[in-house]
């Protein structure tokens, strides 16, 4: 058996360096996304002859790579989003954290890195969020973003499986993604031009290769005045995710009945935790159908025309839920009614959600750290 299959890391001889010169925890209300860092991240090395080595927590401090590392060439790269959350008792709550650790091994043995176990990433991570507990925001609107990492390091131009490899996981408080009280809508623009993923690709794989050539879409829609992109793929112009968000459609079908619709996984959609959560908790209401198939932009205005659009919404744990207001495709912009609908269902989800993730409803979805 190739190494890269071998025994897996143990959070048993984990070892902790503390930081003797913590920095001063930020203000919450000046938060913004990714700037702000804890004061202590996990590393785990890897090597073709060594396998594993000791996780180590140890104090946040730049990395140093050869400079033919082959995560900086060819992408070796793979990452994860989460977040801990300081609940109303004050305990701190991960929210369904193995689903993370499998999307991850998922990606691992999609990019040739070695394989680990998963429960003992899950406690080396718990572990560090323990060590930096004061780093989980004390607010109901705030949480502590957890960035599991994973890169090949090989210091080779060779295009071929790293022999090194290493894990690492940095932690930074994050604010709310919506101000107080307002969940106010995103504006999209959908030009069947760019395609994010596509069958037999690696979309549905949290690698960064998929991220970094999306920057430029994202900013053409900025220019036309739009917030963030829907992303169209193929001929029949499929609807797939919105912006770093799965998507979901309630409506009324044809058929008179209400049906919440989101694309199935197929390989050209990221499994997020937040879609299967919102499926997970709207099958176990039974209310309306719950259906995982392709949706395009034939049937998407079709509907919207006939009055049939109910709420569409982003799903993925930047926001948890964000609604969607309008939609420009082909110079011509499309009023989606989901603020005028509540949005009743969006809001819902993004209550059960939150109750469990700020522990205001108990739920073995969210472990306490
Ligand atoms: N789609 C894409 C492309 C994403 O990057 C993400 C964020 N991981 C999601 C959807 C939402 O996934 P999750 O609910 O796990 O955050």
């Amino acid at each position: 058996r190739p190494s890269r299959f071998a025994s897996s890391f143990k959070a048993a001889n984990l070892v902790i360096e503390q930081n003797a010169a913590p920095s001063p925890k930020p203000d919450p209300s000046t938060l913004v996304f990714g700037k702000q860092f804890s004061d202590h991240m996990l590393t785990i090395g890897w090597s073709d002859q060594d396998g594993w080595e000791a996780p180590q927590i140890k104090p946040f401090q730049n990395l140093s790579l050869h400079p033919a590392s082959s995560v900086l060439h060819y992408s070796i790269e793979l990452f994860e989003g989460m977040k801990a959350f300081r609940g109303v008792d004050d305990h701190i709550r991960l929210f369904r954290p193995m689903h993370n650790m499998e999307r991850m091994h998922r990606s691992a043995e999609r990019s040739c890195l070695p394989l680990f176990d998963k429960a003992e990433l899950l406690e080396c991570i718990r572990k560090l969020v323990e060590v930096d507990q004061e780093w989980v925001p004390y607010s109901q609107d705030a949480s502590l973003y957890i960035r599991p990492t994973f890169i090949g390091i090989e210091p080779s131009l060779g295009v071929s499986r790293a022999g090194k490899a290493m894990i690492f996981v940095i932690l930074g408080p994050v604010g709310p993604y919506f101000t107080t009280g307002s969940f106010s809508p995103v504006s999209l623009l959908a030009d069947p031009a760019f395609v994010r993923a596509w069958r037999g690709g690696v979309g549905a794989y949290k690698m960064g290769g998929n991220y970094g050539p999306t920057i430029a879409v994202q900013n053409e829609a900025v220019q036309k005045g739009c917030q963030q992109v829907l992303w169209l793929y193929g001929e029949q112009e499929e609807i797939t995710e919105v912006g770093t968000m799965n998507l979901f459609i309630y409506w009324t079908t044809e058929n008179g009945e209400k049906e919440l619709v989101t694309p199935p996984l197929d390989g050209i959609i990221l499994p997020g935790v937040t879609r299967q959560s919102l499926l997970d908790l709207a099958r176990s209401w039974g209310e309306f159908k719950v259906t995982e198939r392709r949706m395009d932009m034939k049937e998407l205005l079709g509907a919207l025309d006939g009055g049939r659009i109910l709420e569409v919404f982003g799903a993925g744990t930047a926001c948890v839920v964000c609604p969607v207001g309008s939609l420009l495709y082909k110079d011509k912009t499309y009023q989606i009614p989901t603020m005028q609908n509540g949005p009743d269902l969006a809001k819902r989800f993004y209550k059960e959600l939150t109750d469990i993730q700020y522990g205001r409803k108990q739920s073995d979805w969210a472990p306490l750290v």
